[in-house]
This record gives structure tokens, C-alpha cells and sequence, in this order.
């Protein structure tokens, strides 16, 4: 494309949205530019040639949603599995089901409780503290769950999600912490659920196949900028700080480590996603891929297994999650206002708003700019803003 008429930075899930929607309904010529060497964003996926397994490249990514337009436009590029994630969480050499359950109480206090009874046991122990006077995130967890089950599934896991003891951390942090009084273990309450039938890169490829769309990758919009801004609307979906040359500081995140190996066992856990709830076990979860799905035929005798560590994002790494404190509210705050006064230049996607979004909340974000932004633009000429 020479003369693109938009640019989409970024070609994750908000980027791809953009450029599919420009170009299938407004007929637009879109250039998007990926820094990295394949297209897709985090939600990126490789199929492992030793034993075949499709390996999530920046971590287990699992799609739910209760938005039927966004379900409806997904479905435009890919079947979805009827997989239903559930997690499981090791602590002092048990194994329980998670998030929170009638299940994982009665096994953790040794007794079958009703559904009333251990909600009884659950507000008994959780009257220690009145959760309007938690001044930290412990006294906040131990307001809403009480001292047991907070020492054995929040402590550990958050002091090493966030590598600072939970006392330390702030309250706010926390909002609620769900304990379900049945045995219902399903992960998401979302309406729809499931994985890509051929996997997130075959469904992220699709989203890209108009003959109006150019994925350039290893392409980075800081060195080819000059070609492009002020000159073409552009879609930028990078971190916000970055655009900016960080000139109010860095917003901080965390990221995570991926340790992955091919073991020689057919089956190394039994499910995909196991916590590792005691503070002593430096990793927070591992992954087993092929488990995500159990209807492909694998090499027999061998798995892909992840340990995940979570830490503090240095210069270099991939920003996962935002972190969020008041001084990055600050930062924000001061970039938002960059951002509303850049020429022709919208942001969006987790990284262009720093906000955590989950894939579906990333596409239905980006139907929502096309719809009141570039549509409108493209099509009657409204300033772009
Ligand atoms: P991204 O996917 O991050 O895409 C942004 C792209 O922009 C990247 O490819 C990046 O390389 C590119 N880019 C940045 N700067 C430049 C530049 N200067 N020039 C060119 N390109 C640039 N969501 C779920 O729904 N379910 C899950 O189970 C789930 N699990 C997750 C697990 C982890 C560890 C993480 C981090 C996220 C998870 N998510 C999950 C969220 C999901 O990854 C996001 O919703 C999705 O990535 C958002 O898409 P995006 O387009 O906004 O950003």
C-alpha cells in the first residue's frame, strides 16, 4: 500500500478490528504496522511442531464474553470449541478447585458443610475485621473471606503476583472476592465461551485477509512515523507513554516470565491452568496447553508445560498488566490530555489506555471507535477526535 488511507499501529485484537471494519465496510486502503515479527498481539498462538500442540506464546488465553455483538462479529472468522476453563489451585500438597467453592471449602476445613453452613463458617470468620475499616489488602481479604482461606489462597499467590507483602498493598486493589455456597467450579459466568476450533493465529489471520489490509511486522511506528503523521488518520494501539516519549514519566506495569518445556509424560497435570497457592513455590501458575484442547490427536508421551513468574515490568519487557497506583493515575491523566489534543491520531487497546482488557473487551471497544469515530469521519467528513 502506498497511500494507505488509515494507519493502525498495532495488530492485536483492537488493531484488527479497526482495519477489518474500515476495510470491509468503508472500502478503506489500511496499512497496519506490527514492531513484533507476526501479527496477532498477546493473543498469539504457535502450533509446536515436535508434538503439535498450539502453544500460547504470551500466556493461556481463553475467550468468554456476554457481548452478543461482539460474539456474533467473532463468529464472522472463527468456530469456537465448547471448552470451559476451570482452574485448580495447589496448596500444601492438596489440590482444589477454584474460584472459591462449596467444593474447596468442605475440602479444606475437612467437613461437608450445607450451602448455609459454611456461609455461617465463612461470616464468622470473616467478622474479625469490618471491611470499611481495612486499611491494607490483607485486612481487606480477611474482611470478605476471613483469616483461613485468605492465608491459604490470597496470601502467598498475591504477595508473589505482585511481589510485595499484601499488608503493604493497597485495599483498593481488592473490590470483591467471590466465594460461591455450590459446587459450580466454571472459571467465567460469561454467556458464550470457548477456543478457537484451528487456533487464535488461524482466527487473527482471517481478521486480516481483505485484499485492502497490509500487515507490515517488524515494523516499528517510531521508525517510519515521519512518513505518516499528520499526513494519515492513524489508529495508534501502543503504550500511550511511549507515543509521547514518556515526557510525564513511565506508566509502570507487570509482566510476566514464561518458562516452557516439553516434557516426556503424556499428561504432566491433568488439567491447563494449576495456581500454585504456596508462597515457598516461586512460580504463580503452570500451563498445560494441550489440555486446552482435549479433541486434537498430539504426539503421544509428550506435553508443553509452562511455569509462569510474575514481576514488576523493567524498561525492556512486555507490559502485561497495569499497575495502576495513584501516580499512574496521575501520569494518565496528563497523557489522556496529550492524546485528545495529537492531530489525527486516536488511541486505543490496553496498551493505548492502559486499562487491563480482556480480548473481548478489547474488540468490542474497537466496533465502539469505528462506529463513533472513524465511521462518522470517513463517511461524513466528522473532525477526528
Ligand atoms: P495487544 O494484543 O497487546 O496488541 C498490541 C500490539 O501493538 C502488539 O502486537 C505490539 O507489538 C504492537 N505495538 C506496540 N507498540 C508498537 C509500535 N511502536 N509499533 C508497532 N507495533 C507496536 N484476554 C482474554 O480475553 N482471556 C484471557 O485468558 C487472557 N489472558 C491473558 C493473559 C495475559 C498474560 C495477558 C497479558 C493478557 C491476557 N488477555 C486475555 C488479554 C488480551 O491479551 C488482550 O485483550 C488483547 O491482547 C488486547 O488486544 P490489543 O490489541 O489491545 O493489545
Amino acid at each position: 500500500l502506498s497511500n494507505p488511507d488509515l494507519v493502525v499501529v498495532g495488530s492485536g485484537f483492537f488493531g484488527l478490528t479497526i482495519a477489518e471494519r474500515c476495510a470491509s465496510e468503508l472500502g478503506l486502503n489500511v496499512l497496519v504496522l506490527e514492531r513484533r515479527y507476526h501479527l496477532g498481539g498477546n493473543a498469539y498462538s504457535e502450533i509446536d511442531e515436535e508434538t503439535g500442540i498450539e502453544v500460547h506464546k504470551y500466556g493461556t488465553h481463553l475467550f468468554h464474553t456476554s457481548n452478543k455483538r461482539v460474539w456474533d462479529y467473532v463468529r464472522r472468522f472463527t468456530d469456537f470449541t465448547s471448552y470451559q476453563h476451570r482452574v485448580f489451585g495447589k496448596y500444601q500438597g492438596q489440590v482444589y478447585s477454584l474460584p472459591m467453592n462449596l467444593g474447596l471449602i468442605n475440602q479444606f476445613f475437612g467437613k461437608a458443610h450445607t450451602p448455609d453452613e459454611a456461609r455461617e463458617l465463612i461470616a464468622e470468620q470473616s467478622s474479625e475485621i469490618a471491611t470499611a475499616d481495612a486499611t491494607n489488602l490483607e485486612e481487606k481479604a480477611i474482611s470478605l473471606i476471613g483469616r483461613p482461606l485468605y492465608e491459604a489462597f490470597i496470601k502467598g499467590y498475591t504477595a508473589k503476583q505482585w511481589q510485595t507483602d499484601p499488608t503493604e498493598l493497597s485495599a483498593d486493589i481488592i473490590t470483591r472476592l467471590p466465594v460461591r455456597y455450590t459446587y459450580d467450579n466454571r472459571y467465567f459466568n460469561d454467556t458464550y465461551e470457548g477456543l478457537p476450533v484451528d487456533g487464535y493465529t488461524a482466527w487473527l489471520t482471517r481478521m486480516a485477509e481483505h485484499p485492502n489490509i497490509e500487515v507490515r511486522v517488524d515494523t516499528d511506528w517510531f521508525d517510519v512515523q515521519d512518513e505518516f503523521k499528520g499526513k494519515v488518520p492513524v489508529v495508534y494501539t501502543g503504550p500511550v507513554d511511549e507515543y509521547f516519549g514518556n515526557c510525564e514519566g513511565r506508566l509502570s506495569w507487570r509482566t510476566v516470565d514464561l518458562e516452557q518445556e516439553t516434557v516426556d509424560v503424556d499428561d504432566y497435570q491433568g488439567t491447563g491452568v494449576v495456581n500454585a497457592n504456596d508462597q515457598d513455590v516461586p512460580w504463580t501458575r503452570v500451563l498445560e496447553f494441550k489440555h486446552l484442547h482435549p479433541e486434537r490427536t498430539y504426539l503421544p508421551g509428550k506435553s508443553i508445560v509452562v511455569h509462569e513468574y510474575s514481576r514488576f515490568a523493567e524498561d525492556d519487557d512486555e507490559p502485561y498488566y497495569p499497575i495502576n497506583t495513584a501516580e499512574d493515575r496521575a501520569k494518565l491523566l496528563k497523557y489522556r490530555d496529550l492524546a485528545k489534543k495529537e492531530p489525527m491520531v486516536l488511541f486505543g487497546g490496553r496498551l493505548g489506555t492502559y486499562k487491563y482488557l480482556d480480548m473481548h473487551m478489547a474488540i468490542g471497544s474497537a466496533l465502539s471507535m469505528f462506529d463513533n469515530k472513524l465511521k462518522p469521519h470517513f463517511s461524513d467528513g466528522a473532525p477526528l477526535t
